[in-house]
C-alpha cells in the first residue's frame, strides 16, 4: 500500500531548469522519456535558450544552453558517448562534457565513470562517494534513490563535496521561496539514513547509533517518498514492504559487509547492501 507522503509542485528536471534561469549551472541535459521535454523547451526556447533533443528509442536526451555553441558541443559529446564501442578512450571528452554541464570537476571525474560504465546504474558510483566521505553526510547531496526529489543533478564525487553543497544550499533556497514546505519534506526525506538492498528496493531509517547498531524509531519504504504516480512494480513493493515491518518490529540495524543484520540476527545477504549514514554517523568506539 503506498503512503506517498511528499507533494511534488515541481520535479528534479525542473529544479534543474530552475537553477539554469538563476544562473546556477551553464546548462542542463536531462534524460526523459515520452514527450516529458516539449513544454520545458517551448517554456526555455522563449527565454531565448539554444535548445536540442536527441532522440535514441523510446528516451530522449534534452539539452539546454544560453550559449549555442555550448548546447552544441554538450550534443556532440553526447553523439559520442552513443556510439558503439566508447570506452575510456572518451574520458577526456567526458570530463569535457561534466564541465560543460557545470558539473564541479571534482564531480565531473565521477559523471565520467558512470558514462564509460554505462548501465551499471547509479548505485556503484553513490557507493565509490561514500567510500570516499571521510567525515558526515550532507544530507542535500543525497541522490542514492534517483525517483525521490534530489537537488544535484549530478553524482557527487564525496558526500561532503563543498561545491555540490554549495549548489543544493542555494537551490533549495530558491525553490523554498515558493515551496518551503516541500523544501522542508524532502529536507527531512534527504536526511534519513538509506538502507539501500538493491537495485529495486532501499528503506528510510531514522534513529541513534549504539556502536555500529541503529537503533531505529522510524522505518519507511524510501519509494513512498517519490512523486505520486511514479510506477513501482508490486514485487519490489512487496519485498520493501515485508522488510520495513521486520524492521519495525526488531529495531536494531546492523550492516556487516553483505550482511543484514536485525537485532544481530541474519535478515538477508545482498552483494549490493549499503548503510549511508545521512543521519549522521556512528561515533568511532
Ligand atoms: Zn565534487
Amino acid at each position: 500500500m503506498s503512503k506517498r507522503g511528499i507533494f511534488y509542485p515541481l520535479g528534479t528536471a525542473q529544479a534543474e531548469e530552475l537553477a539554469l534561469v538563476a544562473g546556477l549551472k551553464p546548462a542542463i541535459r536531462q534524460r526523459l522519456s515520452g514527450r516529458g521535454s516539449d513544454a520545458q523547451r517551448r517554456r526555455l526556447e522563449r527565454l531565448g535558450y539554444a535548445c536540442h533533443v536527441l532522440h535514441k528509442g523510446d528516451t530522449h536526451t534534452f539539452v539546454a544552453a544560453a550559449d549555442p555553441a555550448r548546447a552544441e558541443a554538450i550534443l556532440r559529446l553526447d553523439l559520442a558517448a552513443l556510439r558503439p564501442g566508447f570506452e575510456g578512450e572518451g574520458l577526456d571528452e567526458v570530463l569535457e562534457h561534466g564541465r560543460l554541464l557545470g558539473y564541479p570537476d571534482c564531480c565531473a571525474r565521477t559523471f565520467a565513470f558512470s558514462l564509460v560504465e554505462r548501465g551499471a546504474g547509479t548505485l556503484p558510483a553513490c557507493r565509490a562517494a561514500l567510500a570516499a566521505t571521510p567525515g558526515p553526510l550532507a544530507p542535500r547531496l543525497n541522490v542514492v534513490e534517483p525517483l525521490v526529489f534530489h537537488y544535484l543533478p549530478w553524482i557527487p564525487c564525496r558526500f561532503d563535496c563543498p561545491p555540490s553543497r554549495a549548489y543544493a544550499d542555494h537551490l533549495a533556497a530558491l525553490i523554498a521561496r515558493r515551496y518551503p514546505v516541500f523544501v522542508n519534506k524532502v529536507d527531512y526525506a534527504l536526511a534519513a539514513h538509506r538502507l539501500v538492498v538493491d537495485e529495486g528496493v532501499q528503506l528510510s531509517l531514522t534513529g541513534v547509533w549504539r556502536g555500529d547498531t541503529l537503533v531505529v524509531d522510524r522505518v519507511w519504504d524510501t519509494a513512498d517518498d517519490r512523486r505520486v504516480g511514479t510506477p513501482y512494480p508490486p514485487d519490489r513493493a512487496a519485498r520493501a514492504g515485508d522488510l520495513v515491518g521486520r524492521v519495525a518490529a526488531r529495531r536494531l540495524v546492523t550492516v556487516d559487509g553483505h550482511r543484514l543484520l536485525l537485532r544481530r540476527e541474519l535478515a538477508l545477504e545482498s552483494e549490493a547492501l549499503a548503510l549511508f549514514p545521512f543521519g549522521g554517523a556512528p561515533i568511532a568506539a
